[in-house]
């Protein structure tokens, strides 16, 4: 009998993986990775014997569905090999790992969780961005782009002592922002649009609730990005800020 080690990557760079995951990596007879996260850094690392599969979203084509991970994850862990689920980020933040636990231990695979380094505070982080603030903001809420605004999120992005994160954001900000401005959420809040976080080429949009779909548009915004509403993305919180910072040494 194999094993399922579901495994965080963290948001790209492949010293943001935990000491841990990148030993399960490196101990692993097959690899079921995902776009996002360090595995085309990681890539090269593995032994020539371990079996790739690639399962994430590229553009043009379509992802692999989850029930079909689920099988694939059962199947070589019955085969007998050590089995690593590569996910970027935190394998339970948006991740779906939550369904790949249940779907191994459902076919009696033993079957591990190891955190990662999530996008959703440190991409933030990367562009200066603290999501809590003392002073500023005490709590964060996070929510993903591609569902409904509830109540709740509503009225985290209206409350100026809260921090939103919003994951898979891109293509939803004309109708986030739309959403939000006819609720109570004020105009003139803080938005920043943090792309490619933790990589070479990342990069910050600075704007408003009022003016984001106008200056996203402009700026033409890409995936990956997150999407922080609130005071800390206020530009200037933190001076020199970690990209200026950065710029400075290169
Ligand atoms: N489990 C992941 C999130 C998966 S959802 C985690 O904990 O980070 C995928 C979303 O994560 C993307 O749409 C984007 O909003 C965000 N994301 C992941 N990596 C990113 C990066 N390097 N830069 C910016 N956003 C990133």
């Amino acid at each position: 009998m194999g094993r399922v080690d579901l495994v965080g990557g963290g948001p790209g760079p492949a010293d943001l993986m935990t000491v841990r995951a990148h030993r399960l990596l490196m101990e692993a007879d097959v690899v079921v990775a995902d776009r996002l996260g360090p595995f085309e850094e990681l890539r090269s690392h593995l032994g020539a014997g371990v079996e790739v599969i690639d399962v994430g979203k590229r553009p043009g084509h379509h992802p692999v569905p989850q029930d079909e991970i689920n099988a694939l994850l059962v199947h070589h862990a019955r085969a007998g090999r050590r089995v690593v689920r590569l996910k970027g980020g935190d394998p339970f933040v948006f991740g779906r790992g939550g369904e790949e636990v249940l779907a191994c231990q459902a076919a009696g695979i033993p079957v591990t969780v190891t955190p990662g380094v999530s996008s959703a505070i440190s991409v933030p982080q990367a562009a200066g961005i603290p999501v809590t603030h003392r002073g500023v903001s005490a709590a964060l809420h996070v929510v993903n782009g591609q569902g409904e605004l509830t109540p709740s999120a509503l009225a985290s992005m209206a409350d100026p002592a809260v921090t939103t994160v919003v994951l898979m954001g891109v293509a939803a900000i004309p109708r986030l922002a739309a959403i939000a401005l006819a609720s109570s959420v004020p105009s003139t809040t803080p938005v920043a649009i943090v792309e490619n976080g933790h990589t070479a080429v990342q990069r910050t949009i600075r704007s408003t609730v009022g003016t984001i779909v106008a200056d996203a548009e402009e700026a033409d915004v890409i995936n990956p990005a997150v999407i922080v509403i609130g005071e800390v993305a206020r530009e200037g919180l933190l001076l020199p800020t970690a990209e200026m910072l950065a710029e400075s040494s290169a």
